[in-house]
């Protein structure tokens, strides 16, 4: 699936998220990540095409899918359930039809901006209290930043805040053109060492934080978000780095603490991979408190996000 300018690959579209920037918004979720983080929540989102997914709770085994398929991409084995040979998977969908217990999907489906934007200002009247409107988040958003720079526009036109919910890992002039049609910016901060940074995310953080300067310079107000992972970015040396850091970003700039959740293992388990966050453990609530006191003590505003 190539998508051209005016369409994009998204895979949901969650209406009245209270979570994703300002008020009431529409969050637009778009496939594709450069990055890979080994705590992310939205497996579903990580490769740029559509894929099919099974929830095997739901299935009987009645086979009918294998039946139906006109690629032979389905095969029964007796002890694993249902397997998928994703390679020759022309993902028709042939098989979603015949499945009577709605077991099988297709995460990611192509869309215009025409039809994205209907979708966002069905709901325009909810938007208007608390600043809301839409939200793209992924994947990675600026990965396919030619719709979101026609999707925004098309919002600014027609009174609908714009927000970008982005790693920052991206071309500095694709940040810039987005930019231009976004009034807030939540802005992923994972680790100030960028050798940990890729050890977790696969990136180094160079690009990250150059271009968390270029939002800062911009003067769209930003959000700065940490995905809180015990034993990964949870220790003082890092909260303080990372401290440190957003407060050259402007007194504007804030942080909020996501603390690591494991909601996304059926995620990962309905692609058949393995999670790859199995180490991980939430941070207890005393020790999330004491990272949001020492952001506040150096001076950054620190909330507790969901
Ligand atoms: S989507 Fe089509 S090609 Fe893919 S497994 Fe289902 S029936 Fe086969
Ligand atoms: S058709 Fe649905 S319920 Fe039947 S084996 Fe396939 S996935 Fe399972």
């Amino acid at each position: 699936m190539t998508p051209a300018e005016s369409t994009g690959v998204i895979f949901n579209i969650q209406k009245f998220s209270v979570h994703d920037g300002p008020g009431i918004r529409t969050t637009v979720f778009l496939k594709g990540c450069p990055l890979k983080c080994q705590w992310c929540s939205n497996a579903e989102s990580m490769n740029p095409g559509a894929e099919l997914g099974i929830l095997r709770s739901l299935c009987n085994s009645c086979e009918k899918c294998v039946d139906a398929c006109p690629e032979g991409a389905i095969t029964f084995d007796t002890g694993r359930g249902i397997q998928f040979d994703r390679g020759k998977c022309t993902l028709c969908g042939e098989c979603i039809n015949a499945c009577p217990t709605d077991a099988l999907t297709i995460y990611g489906r192509l869309i215009t901006v025409e039809d994205t934007f209907n979708e966002v200002y069905r709901d325009r009247s909810f938007y208007e209290s608390g600043g809301g409107g839409v939200t793209v988040s992924g994947g990675e958003p600026l990965r396919q930043a030619a719709f979101v720079v026609s999707l925004f526009r098309k919002c600014r036109e027609a009174g609908i805040g714009t927000c970008l919910d982005t790693s920052g890992y991206a071309d500095p002039d694709t940040l810039r053109e987005v930019l231009e049609f976004t009034d807030y910016v939540l802005y992923d901060i994972k680790h100030m060492d960028t050798y940990c940074h890729q050890s977790f995310t696969g990136v180094v953080n160079d690009l990250i934080l150059s271009n968390a300067r270029i939002v800062a310079a911009s003067g769209v107000q930003m959000l700065c978000r940490i995905p809180l992972v015990a034993g990964v970015n949870d220790n003082i040396e890092n909260i303080v780095a990372t401290a440190r850091f957003v407060k050259t970003l402007g007194d504007r700039a804030a942080i909020e603490l996501l603390p690591y959740h494991r909601l996304g293992v059926a995620k990962y388990q309905t692609l058949d991979r393995p999670y790859p966050g199995e180490a991980f453990t939430t941070p207890p609530t005393e020790q999330v408190e004491s990272v949001r006191r020492i952001f506040e003590e150096h001076g950054v505003s620190c909330s507790v996000g969901g």
